[in-house]
């Protein structure tokens, strides 16, 4: 539960109580998440109201939320490397990594220990806490010696003292128990899109799989990385199904991804309007509010939006971002530029965390310095 534990606090307490009378369900809402701490019985409804709230407002309470659960300063850098490109059985509309494509992308092996170890060596001296290593796949299954070989990936890269990502696809219990042994910290496995949507996006795999996977990743005690896509074509009711899925889970996930299409040539939704930085900010704010301790993670897409406009998602609550050349296949923001961006406006690398206990305590000198720096 967030705690309401100094004068600060109780200031903005009573602030957000004063605006209540006239209050907006962003601010409504955004009081009782810092009253009462994070929940999973999130009505559609209630949802919806927040994410149609009126931006400025939204934007508010979901930076008001974000100063109590978190260090608004810390701004957690990860790393994602595509291991393993190209040549996937699947057909996500938006990948161009689905051999049904054509995208132009060479399929490719493996990445060597050698050459995956030298990605993590130099993100983690550009100052990553944590890398994620990406694979083609639509499951693990049958893929006995890669498997056993990103294990091996695993274990160096967290004696590096970084957090180690995975995302392979789908992952069946057992899977999930070696990563965990091998000192996976967390396993990405987005759902997309609502429930409703899913099948105009996929159709190799179902809704329920995705949620079978983040099931197994969960009981083995790996943190769960899951968000969604915006900009495929869905309506803003959509996007409130992903968050209420998300939000109703019986833990919310630790990582929650918010991506904005990069459309490819040769996919399905090469077409596709590009996503609009209010759209980005609703759905930051939103999920800051409904999953207030989760990291809200600014995605692909980022590449798109000017420093302002980052920092306005970085205000509304999204304290994570890739940082390298690439996201998987597709372009990414400038090291130097990323670098440059927390300097102007003092953001601080999040240091990366290895266990609950120490997780719990840092996590309770975040929002001390938090509500000391809101004051
Ligand atoms: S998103 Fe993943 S599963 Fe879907 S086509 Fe791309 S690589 Fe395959």
């Amino acid at each position: 539960m967030l705690s309401i534990r100094s004068p600060t606090s109780q200031l903005l307490l009573r602030s957000c109580s004063y605006y209540s009378t006239t209050a907006s369900a962003a601010a409504v809402e955004a009081e009782r998440t810092i009253r009462q701490g994070p929940r999973n019985d999130w009505t559609r409804q209630q949802i919806k109201s927040i994410h149609d709230s009126p931006v400025l407002d939204l934007l508010f309470h979901g930076a008001q939320v974000h100063r109590y659960a978190h260090n608004f300063r810390e701004v957690q850098q990860c790393t994602l490397l595509s291991i393993k490109t190209g040549g996937c059985s699947e057909d996500c509309s938006y990948c161009p990594q689905s051999s049904r494509y054509h995208t132009g992308l060479k399929a490719q092996k493996l990445m060597t220990k050698e050459a995956v170890m030298q990605a993590a060596k130099q993100a983690k001296e550009a100052g990553s806490t944590r890398f994620c290593m990406g694979a083609a796949w639509r499951d693990t299954v049958g893929r006995k010696t890669n498997f056993n070989q990103i294990l091996e990936y695993v274990k160096d890269i967290r004696d590096m003292g970084m957090e180690v990502c995975c995302t392979l696809g789908m992952l069946e219990k057992q899977q999930a128990l070696e990563l965990k042994k091998a000192g996976l910290t967390a396993y990405n496995h987005n759902l997309d899109t609502s429930r409703e949507y899913y099948p105009n996006i996929i159709t190799t795999r179902t809704y329920d799989e995705r949620l079978e996977t983040l099931q197994h990743v969960r009981e083995a005690g790996i943190n769960v990385c899951s968000g969604g896509i915006i900009g495929l074509g869905e309506a803003a009711e959509d996007r409130v199904g992903l968050l209420h899925t998300l939000a109703t889970l019986p833990s919310h996930p630790e990582s929650v991804p918010i991506n904005a299409l990069v459309a490819v040539k040769g996919t399905p939704l090469q077409d596709q309007k590009p996503v609009e930085i209010w759209e980005m900010i609703r759905m930051i704010a939103t999920a800051r509010i409904v999953m207030p301790k989760s990291m809200v993670r600014l995605s692909a897409g980022r590449v798109r939006f000017s420093m302002p406009e980052q920092a306005l998602c970085f205000l509304a609550g999204a304290n994570s971002i890739f940082t390298g050349e690439k996201l998987l296949t597709t372009p990414n923001n400038d090291f130097d530029a990323d670098q440059l961006m927390f300097k102007i406006l003092g953001l601080i690398p999040k240091a990366p965390s290895f266990s609950e206990e120490e997780a719990e305590g840092s996590e309770a000198e975040n929002c001390e310095e938090a509500l000391s720096s809101s004051g």
